[in-house]
């Protein structure tokens, strides 16, 4: 089994469709990334995925989409106004910046310059609200998820009258105005987060957090990430974010080697005390057994979904040997995958080709389906492996007398032969999940009495 390399990744997700250079022809926008027609599919999935696990299939578990853009003072509360920042330094001779964690001498690294003294540099998007461009219309690009669940603390309790321990979901766009990026859509300037904020009582945060280690890592798992590609990495006192009691990273053995895919954080009381504090409002809870009113304390799993997606591609990259060529495989698991399957008419004949795009208009009712009728069926099943499609449902002549089709599956290349009627049966059973949701038609007149 080949590992596969950053090059290979970025390639094939360039070539097929995935991920493009944003603003790719202005010459691309350093760290900002665009997903093409697969990689939108794939990230839905990843989210589609997360939200499922963590909001839809509990009860102690709601979500939330907050804005963007937040009060100012949030920041002020949450310490990102004051600790969100790197320190720095800048070379006088090429103006290059540098974190001065990453730097090994006194000098520039790329042009051996003399280097200012290290300053602080704040990680925030910084912009104005309002047509006024003052210090009073200042608002920041969030950086985190995260604000947006506490400061809804209370709207969250008042309206499920949840009870603890209990949690919010929320997935969204952050921003970090980050000095070094790359890596492909591992470190970028704009990414999207998923994170749960979780409430549990004082002296059951231990349980909850370890509770959500082994639940964080069998979510990746459970989708085919392999387990000997994912560590724990429990944080040292000293290198502990200022809000944080512990934390601890799950790293995913990335091609650039073991990188942080996930954090999971026991918060304390942190956030919510500060934002009781500068908002003024009472963030607590009414404990029903000891009638007092509480502060919870949060465990926060904190995952990126680019990330992940950059995970769930590494860790399904493979080249495997078939006679005598090389056959580049994504072994995706099916919820992931963008096609579950494709429909392919072993030739462009008429006859074949209406057969063959009637299904096609059937199987996307209930399944992302693809179609594809150009060049030879070997280099077409090619095609679907790179791309992770499980199954491929071809349509030959005798398709046309016997009414049957053959399906191949993509990991082992197996072939059956089965009614088209069965079609739609055969697959839910092999994909092992649900076809779409019945929805009406699009342009529908909508549901009447
Ligand atoms: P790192 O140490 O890699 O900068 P972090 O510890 O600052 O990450 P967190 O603040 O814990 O990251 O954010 C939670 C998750 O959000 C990370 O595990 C990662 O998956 C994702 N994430 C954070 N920063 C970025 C970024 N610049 N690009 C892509 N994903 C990111």
């Amino acid at each position: 089994m080949n590992k596969a390399s950053m090059e290979k990744i970025v390639s094939l997700c360039r070539r097929r469709g995935f991920i493009f250079p944003s603003s790719e022809i202005y010459g691309g926008l350093s760290s900002c990334w665009d997903y093409g027609p697969l990689g939108v599919e794939l990230k839905n999935n990843v989210k589609k995925a997360w939200w499922q696990a963590v909001v839809q299939q509990r009860d102690d578990i709601v979500g939330l989409d907050t804005s963007i853009f937040m009060h100012p003072r949030v920041w002020e509360a949450s310490g990102h106004l004051k600790g969100f920042s790197d320190p720095m330094a800048d070379c006088m001779k090429c103006k290059m910046r540098w974190r001065t964690d990453d730097l090994d001498g006194d000098v520039c690294p790329s042009c051996d310059g003399e280097l200012t003294e290290p300053r602080q540099f704040n990680l925030m998007f910084k912009t104005f609200m309002g047509p006024v461009e003052d210090e009073a219309s200042v608002v920041y690009l969030r950086p985190e998820t995260a604000q947006g669940i506490f400061v809804n603390f209370q709207n969250v309790v008042t309206t499920t009258r949840k009870k603890l321990p209990f949690g919010i979901a929320q997935i969204g766009k952050s921003f970090r105005n980050e000095i070094t990026t790359g890596n492909f859509i591992f470190r970028s300037r704009e990414f999207e987060q998923m994170e749960i904020e979780y409430f549990v009582k004082p002296g059951t945060d231990k349980e909850w957090f370890d509770y959500w280690l082994k639940e964080r890592m069998n979510w990746y798992i459970g989708l085919g990430i392999k387990e000997e590609n994912l560590k724990l990495r429990p944080h040292g006192d000293a290198e502990l974010a200022h809000y944080a009691r512990c934390c601890s990273d799950i790293n995913y053995n990335f091609p650039m080697g073991l990188a942080e895919l996930e954090g999971v954080a026991n918060r304390g009381d942190f956030d919510l005390v500060q934002h009781a504090k500068f908002s003024g409002k009472s963030l607590t809870y009414l404990d029903e057994d000891s009638k007092e009113h509480i502060v919870p304390y949060i465990i926060e799993p904190s995952a990126g979904v680019d990330r992940s997606v950059l995970a769930f591609l590494c860790d399904a990259y493979d080249e495997e040997k078939d006679k005598d060529e090389i056959r580049v495989v994504l072994h995706l698991h099916p919820a992931l995958a963008p096609y579950k399957a494709t429909i392919l008419p072993l030739s462009r004949k008429e006859h074949l080709a209406k057969v063959a795009k009637e299904l096609y208009a059937e199987v996307r009712q209930c399944w992302m389906t693809g179609y594809d009728d150009t060049q030879s069926i070997g280099r077409r099943y090619r095609r679907q492996d790179e791309i992770g499609t499980p199954y491929c449902i071809t349509v030959d002549f005798q398709s046309l007398d016997d009414k049957q089709v053959t399906i191949r599956e993509r990991d082992s290349m197996k072939q059956i032969r089965i009614p088209i009627s069965e079609l739609n049966s055969t697959l839910a059973a092999k994909l092992g999940g649900e076809p779409f949701e019945v929805l009406p038609p699009g342009g529908s007149h909508g549901f009447g009495f």
